[in-house]
């Protein structure tokens, strides 16, 4: 069998138009342009690109974008009266604060100052929580971008994801965690599994739906895959293959594309659908500042 590629890249280029078009609605009937602070804390330059194809994004489809910076030796003091600048400024609608940051500041004590709802990024502890009591999902509120992302793409691969098996591989509060409870939403049997969990490749092979959120490159092999899953791999690992660096998912990709039903490629499947979601979120946090009904994007 060769699976289907779940096309990342085409599915957020069409997500990021209806952003578009929604921003020039808001624009145009409420005098909105949704803005976006990215804070960047240092120089570390994977985050650096990050930060610069955020910003980048959101001017392509409308939004006001502002790009603070900040040196690594920022303290905690000054981070969070920064946050607290851009909570009571109305043209701002969503913060992020780019991870990782200096050791001297604790980043759970920064996504708690954020104001919840300019929490685009979906971590503040109440954001989370309405995720776990449903309140929050995938077709509404601030769900964190890339988990969003995921079942953006499963479920237009699957629509109805009820009664399926799904295992999730990584715990994370950002990754694996939101979309356990997405999956759990959507009906799903989940089962979460991290590096204490046994025989993962038995746990995988039940797997109608296999999530890999690990940083481990290629660790999920082919023999592991029940014939036919859908395979969403959001793992980002650099390798050096014939010295040349290359990145890869944490799934082997050719293998599991030959067993799977359909499968995410590395790059060009989740990555692209984390700053559709990010710009998603962003204006779905300025509608609801406006005290308007949040727009299905
Ligand atoms: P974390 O390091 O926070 O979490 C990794 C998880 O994997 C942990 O729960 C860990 O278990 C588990 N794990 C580690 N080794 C094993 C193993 N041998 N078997 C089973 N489970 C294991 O990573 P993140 O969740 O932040 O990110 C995961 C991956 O996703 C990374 O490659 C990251 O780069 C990528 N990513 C991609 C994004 C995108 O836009 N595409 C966005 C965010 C992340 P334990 O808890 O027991 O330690």
């Amino acid at each position: 069998m060769s699976a289907r590629i779940i096309d990342g890249k085409e599915f957020a280029a069409r997500l990021r138009a209806r952003v578009a078009a929604t921003t020039a609605e808001l624009k145009s009937a409420h005098g909105i342009t949704p803005g976006l602070a990215v804070v960047l804390v240092g120089e570390d330059p994977a985050s650096a690109v990050y930060v610069k194809s955020k910003g980048k994004a959101a001017h392509e489809d409308g939004l006001r974008a502002y790009d603070i910076r900040h040196p690594a030796t920022l303290s905690q003091e000054a981070l969070l009266a920064q946050i607290r600048d851009l909570n009571a400024d109305a043209s701002v609608h969503g913060i992020l604060v780019q991870m990782p940051l200096p050791s001297q500041i604790d980043p759970q004590a920064i996504i708690a100052a954020i104001d919840p709802l300019k929490d685009v990024d979906g971590f503040h502890p109440l954001n989370a929580g309405r995720l776990m009591s449903g309140e929050y999902g995938v077709s509404h509120g601030l769900v964190a971008c890339t988990p969003l992302g995921c079942m953006m793409l499963l479920k237009d691969v699957l629509g109805d994801l009820t009664g399926k098996d799904a295992v999730v591989i990584g715990r994370s509060n950002i990754v694996g965690k939101p979309i356990a409870q997405l999956l759990l939403q959507e009906s799903c049997t989940v089962t979460i599994a991290h590096s204490r969990t046994r025989d993962l490749a038995a746990l995988c092979a039940r797997a109608d739906i296999l999530v890999a959120a690990v940083g481990r490159a290629e660790m999920v092999r082919g023999s592991w895959i029940k014939p036919g899953a859908t395979i969403i791999d959001v793992g980002i690992n650099r390798i050096e293959v014939d010295g040349k660096n290359k990145l890869v998912g944490d799934v082997a990709y050719a293998e599991a594309a030959e067993i799977a039903g359909a499968i995410t490629p590395v790059p060009g499947g989740v990555g692209p659908m984390t700053i559709a979601c990010l710009l998603r979120n962003t204006v779905v946090a300025a509608a609801l500042q406006a005290g308007l009904n949040p727009p299905a994007i």
